[in-house]
């Protein structure tokens, strides 16, 4: 982060992104979006300390039947978070069909937007298991956008496969610099 921070980096929601792709609206000249999947507790005790030396928010893709309870998530929404779905359970959404893909999908949905009065207008495909039904599902549901662990840009063109460059611990600061300047 530090090493964002000085290289011009501004952390900014998906939600800002969409905004400024799709209706106008504003973002820094450098912009990242730092996104986390899953819901594990560091990714909501450590982190914010950390995104917050730099007035940062970050997205947060909850699995929301298990993973973090709403005491922990309310916390991050405060600073200025993005909570999104990753679906109910995290399956292979590939694999699935009718009420069941609808459930996984739009269910995740409801649920973040009823708890916490959030849009939750991203989604995560779990294990970046996606097909031609899995977006037809998230774009009926509702959602604005989806990623994907495909190493790449976002680009708004293709809006339910936005790329994205995942960050081991063993990339270091090397590792993020080749990937951000290696991208298309
Ligand atoms: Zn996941």
């Amino acid at each position: 982060m530090a090493w964002l921070h000085s290289n011009g980096y501004e952390g900014v929601t998906l939600d800002q992104v969409e905004s400024a792709w799709y209706h106008g609206g504003t973002l820094p000249a450098n912009p990242i979006v730092i996104t986390f999947d899953n819901g594990y507790p560091e990714q909501v005790t450590f982190a914010p300390k950390v995104l917050s030396r730099y007035g940062w928010p970050a997205v947060l893709f909850e699995i929301t039947e298990e993973h973090l309870r709403p005491f922990e998530i309310r916390p991050v929404i405060e600073l200025g978070w993005e909570v999104d779905s990753h679906s109910v359970t995290h399956p292979d959404l590939t694999e699935l069909s009718g009420q069941e893909l609808e459930y996984q999908v739009a269910a995740s949905r409801r649920y973040l937007r009823r708890k916490f009065g959030v849009p939750s207008d991203n989604f995560c495909y779990p294990s970046s298991e996606y097909d031609a039904a899995t977006i037809a599902a998230v774009k009926h549901a509702g959602y604005v956008g989806a990623v994907t662990e495909n190493a790449g840009y976002a680009s708004r063109d293709l809006p339910y496969e936005l790329d994205r460059y995942e960050i081991e611990g063993g990339d270091g600061v090397a590792g993020l610099a080749a990937d951000l300047e290696g991208g298309n």
